[in-house]
């Protein structure tokens, strides 16, 4: 294995199996491959952050793969560098549908200007959003200028997408408020912006009938961010119509939020949650690593299900044997 370093520059000259392999190292939970990975990000690091970072959501069949095929295309062209990525905890390589798998989005996984990465394998939703986000700030660092991350529009893992990019984006079918019960309430108020897909042939009525409803109901959301209200907009990712409006879209929201510094805010705001989750993480698993703690363990959490202790002298008597220990 070349020394992440070299590794990094070959990524940055262009060479897509270097890349492929840093994103590997990133993945990777073997200890050594950390501590490479860690080299790795440590020099990535200064290169990075240059990029638009957008996330985008939407239940299955809503379209999400056909719109990011169309979408990055059209990005292509404008003569942008696009990289995807996914947070799918549940994904499993080698079966089923993968989220960011190249199959889903044939000719953009063809040109040398856009990368694709499937999801990491299963694991914790925590685990895999630690991955994809360092998967991220390597792509900036290698050149892509708009990373998109993508999640399916059913678990949780849309919080953990929206706590990684800038900007938020949820696909939407024609079928209207219906839809949005669907939804947990959560994810709508972490869009930035609401994309109403399939609004062609026989459906572009529907859809716009389900626009002037998501634009009534948007009137009572708090928009995540003070100097944009979320908005809504028809495209059909089949077609292409609309695709270049969401575009201008998504540069305006640029515009209208990095002079401010809200942009910035975010951003830090996302590193710090970021750290923070981190430590309790990593506190938590050595709490449980501990020989003092499992050794007590089954007996406090006995005592606590029995009533003959208050979790909170449980807990207070574990942290204390914890304490002692280290
Ligand atoms: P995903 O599960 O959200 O990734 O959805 P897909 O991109 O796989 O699309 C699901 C189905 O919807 C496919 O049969 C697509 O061809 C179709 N589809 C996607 N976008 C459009 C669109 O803009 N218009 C129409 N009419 N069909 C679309």
């Amino acid at each position: 294995m070349n020394a992440p370093e070299s590794l990094l520059n070959q990524a940055r000259n262009g060479d897509r199996r270097a890349l492929g392999r840093a994103i590997t190292l990133i993945e990777s939970t073997r200890r050594d491959h950390r501590e490479q990975a860690r080299r790795l990000l440590e020099a990535a690091l200064p290169e990075s952050g240059k990029a638009i970072r957008l996330g985008i959501t939407g239940t299955p069949g809503v379209g999400k793969s056909t719109f990011i095929e169309t979408f990055g295309l059209h990005l292509l062209e404008a003569g942008r560098r696009v990289a995807v990525v996914a947070v799918d905890p549940s994904s499993k390589r080698g079966g089923g549908s993968i989220l960011g798998d190249k199959t889903r989005m044939p000719e953009l996984s063809r040109s040398l200007d856009a990368f694709i990465r499937p999801s990491p394998t299963a694991g914790t939703l925590g685990g895999v959003a630690r991955r994809t986000r360092e998967t991220m700030l390597l792509l900036e660092s290698v050149g892509y200028d708009v990373v998109i991350v993508e999640t399916v529009g059913v678990g949780q893992s849309e919080t953990a997408v929206a706590e990684m990019v800038d900007m938020f984006l949820l696909l939407l079918s024609p079928a209207g408020g219906d839809e949005l019960q669907g939804i947990k309430k959560g994810v709508v108020e972490l869009a930035d912006l609401f994309l109403i897909n399939k609004a062609d042939g026989d459906l572009e009525k529907a859809a716009q009938r389900a626009a002037a409803e998501y634009r009534h109901a948007l009137g009572l959301l708090k928009p995540s961010y003070k100097d944009w209200q979320p908005k809504v907009q028809l495209c059909s990712a089949l077609t292409g119509a609309g695709i270049s409006k969401v575009w201008e879209t998504v540069t305006a929201f640029h515009e209208s939020l990095a002079p401010s510094g809200a942009l910035k805010d975010r951003r830090a705001a996302q590193a710090q949650a970021w750290f923070w989750q981190t430590l309790e993480e990593g506190l938590l698993q050595t709490l449980k690593d501990d020989p003092a703690v499992k050794a007590a363990l089954p007996a406090l959490e006995g005592a606590v299900r029995d009533g003959t202790t208050t979790p909170t002298l449980a807990a207070e008597d574990l942290l204390a044997r914890f304490l002692r220990r280290s």
